[in-house]
């Protein structure tokens, strides 16, 4: 059956958890693959370099844009962000399934490019909640809390073009959805064509009457 890695886009409102989901997926599977993102906001307390993101001023971005060095990019909320090509290639290569952690514009770019990719949205059980996660994390000032809001509500226009809707309320089940989406996806017939033929042309054997 399909060994081959699954990209998968990992989707979601800024608070609703993502980072969490991803980094747990990874501590507790072992066939996924993070891409870390280039951008150019300032890192957050205690984030650091090449682990969160490769944090790059303007003009080293949109050199690598210019280098054709992105998969995607997009602007969030006043800064670039933009998935690095070579790792993405060189993962998928080894068959492991590879998460990219990205938001709506990045994400369509990737389905239009891999329509094999599988798309996942994760959501906060409430309005209520995303607010107070978005707060609660103290992370950020009030003006990019309430741009980071605004933004929020635009991307729920954006919501019904992924293939899966995950409720982020207890961070353990929503990893292991998470990951028996990503599971169950490798059984899809239309990913094991070749595994498929070959099996059917294998059969023919038994029409002419072979044992
Ligand atoms: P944050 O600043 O909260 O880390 O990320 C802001 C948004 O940018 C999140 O929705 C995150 O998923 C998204 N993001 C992170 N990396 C990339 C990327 O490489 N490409 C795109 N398009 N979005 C990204």
């Amino acid at each position: 059956m399909n060994k081959k890695g699954i990209l998968t886009v990992i989707s979601g409102f800024s608070g609703v958890g993502k980072g969490t989901i991803v980094k747990k997926l990874l501590s507790d599977y072992e066939q996924y693959a993070l891409s870390i993102s280039a951008t150019t906001r300032a890192p957050r307390a205690g984030e650091q370099e090449g682990r969160e993101y490769f944090f790059k001023t303007r003009e080293e971005f949109e050199s690598m844009i210019s280098d054709h060095a992105f998969i995607e990019y997009a602007q969030f909320v006043n800064n670039y962000y933009g998935t690095p090509k070579a790792y993405v290639e060189e993962k998928m290569a080894e068959g492991k399934d590879v998460i990219l952690e990205i938001e709506i514009q990045g994400a369509m770019k990737i389905k239009a490019q891999f329509p094999d990719a599988l798309t996942l949205f994760i959501v906060p059980p409430s309005p209520d909640v995303l607010k107070e996660r978005l707060t609660g994390r103290g992370t950020e000032p009030e003006d990019v809390i309430a741009s980071r809001l605004q933004r929020a509500v635009e991307e729920a226009k954006g919501m019904d073009q992924y293939e899966y809707l995950v409720v982020n309320d207890d961070l353990d089940t929503c990893v292991k959805e998470v990951h028996s989406i990503i599971q169950s996806e490798h059984f899809k017939s239309s990913r094991n064509i070749e595994f498929r033929e070959n099996l059917a042309q294998g059969m023919k054997k038994f029409l002419k009457g072979d044992k």
